[in-house]
């Protein structure tokens, strides 16, 4: 029996591979826009880099990673997130300080030992960015701005909307968490045994329930905005002010959480109304604590990461392939060989070609050139190189013209390079 792929891991076949380059380019063009710079961090870490990074009281370090012991007897984790990482890589080669702002990204695949749905996998796909070095407004700004602007270059404005809320600080958080504590207590009857034990470690995170029972119990909850100490509230003013500059439509989402606490002030989703229960394509934060608690210097942060498949759902597919400019029929040794001069210049000179790696007959080899898609072809045999003329067809048209063998190369990629360079 032959074997198949692991549950939950996808084979990207070539059909995908252009609607992924699509987003990859895109995101690589928008990041040039804004001076950041790309790393590219190991897919295994050492698991200690994620209960430290993520929080050991959450969903994704209790229940999804994919955690085993090496040879060696050291507990591994192939990566379930991006900016632990990251974060990791620049503690461990001192990148902050050698200049006061980084900006970075990164693309590639995550695991996290989820049901697999539609828009979920088990490797999964981000494209990633990490400031450090900023605690100012204009920096969350700017990370929603090129999630935002990275979307609707690729989909269109007109089902994404931002959502954003403020998690205050370590001034402010304290007095919510006691009130919301309080509310819960007096209101735990109905709340689920996810929630139950939320409630003791990370009581924020209730908010992200999706229980009907739960929801309906934190109707009155105090949420974190009303407790927002003054410098919290100027900077989540500021951020609103910076995104209407850059016409960037928001919603303020008061029970938008992400429950550590080294997450502060700003946080996000970016949701499209056509994906239905796998609604957010992308979201980010500020993480102000989050590099000391990695063992480096007290730098604030602030990054994103879109979620790739999300994405490829509403994209749809993309052409195929760059079509191809010249397949080459060449028929016996004789005109194989030099055709094979010229498939070397052409090709170094920027002209697509392919021929049938056999010596097959002239309609077995035009069936081929049909199918490849190519723009012309050209044919040669015993017949043309006698006559010192190949056959030059176009295959929209159909037209065919002589083309001399003296400086046949040198002719095609003239004509060629022309006609793409118009078109
Ligand atoms: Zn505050
Ligand atoms: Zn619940």
């Amino acid at each position: 029996m032959a074997i198949k792929a692991v549950r939950g891991f996808k084979d990207i076949l070539p059909d995908e591979s252009p609607s992924r380059l699509k987003i990859e380019n895109c995101a690589r063009e928008v990041f040039g826009l804004c001076g950041i710079s790309e790393i590219r961090t190991p897919v295994l870490e050492k698991t200690e880099v994620f209960k430290r990074g993520i929080g050991e009281h959450t969903d994704i370090v209790e229940k999804e990673m994919y955690t085993f012991h090496d040879r060696n007897g050291e507990s591994l984790t192939l990566r379930p997130e991006a900016t632990a990482g990251i974060i990791r890589a620049v503690v461990e080669h001192k990148l902050y300080g050698k200049s006061p702002l980084l900006k970075l990204f990164t693309m590639g695949p995550m695991f996290r030992h989820e049901r697999p749905q539609k828009g979920r996998l088990r490797q999964f796909h981000q494209v990633n960015v990490e400031y450090l070095g900023s605690s100012e407004p204009a920096a969350d700004a700017e990370i929603i701005w090129l999630a935002w602007e990275i979307l609707t270059r690729l989909t269109g404005p007109d089902d994404l909307l931002v959502e954003i809320n403020s998690l205050g600080c370590p001034e402010c958080r304290p007095l919510h968490r006691k009130d919301l504590k309080f509310y819960l207590e007096n209101n735990s009857q109905d709340l689920c045994e996810d929630c139950q034990r939320r409630m003791k470690t990370n009581p924020m995170r209730i908010f992200d329930c999706k229980n009907e029972d739960c929801q309906r119990n934190l109707k009155f909850a105090p949420v974190i905005r009303h407790y927002l100490c003054p410098d919290c509230a100027t900077h989540l003013g500021y951020v609103l002010d910076i995104l209407e500059a850059y016409g960037v439509p928001f919603v303020q989402n008061a029970t938008l959480v992400r429950g550590l606490d080294y997450y502060t002030r700003t946080t996000f989703e970016i949701i499209s109304r056509n994906l239905g229960a796998q609604s957010t394509v992308a979201a980010g934060g500020r993480y102000d604590g989050l590099v000391k608690l990695m063992g480096g210097p007290d730098v604030p942060g602030v990054g994103m990461a879109i979620g790739v498949e999300r994405l490829l759902l509403l994209l749809g597919q993309q052409e195929a392939r760059q079509p191809l400019d010249l397949f080459i029929a060449a028929l016996g040794r004789d005109a194989r060989d030099e055709a094979y001069y010229w498939i070397g210049h052409l090709r170094r000179h920027g002209i697509g070609v392919e021929f049938s790696f056999e010596d097959k007959s002239l309609k077995a080899q035009m069936k081929q050139a049909d199918k490849s898609g190519a723009r012309y072809c050209l044919i040669i045999g015993e017949q043309e190189l006698d006559d010192e003329e190949a056959v030059l067809r176009d295959m929209r048209t159909r037209e065919q013209e002589k083309i001399g063998l003296d400086d046949l190369p040198e002719a095609l990629v003239e004509k060629i390079s022309k006609e793409k360079a118009g078109e």
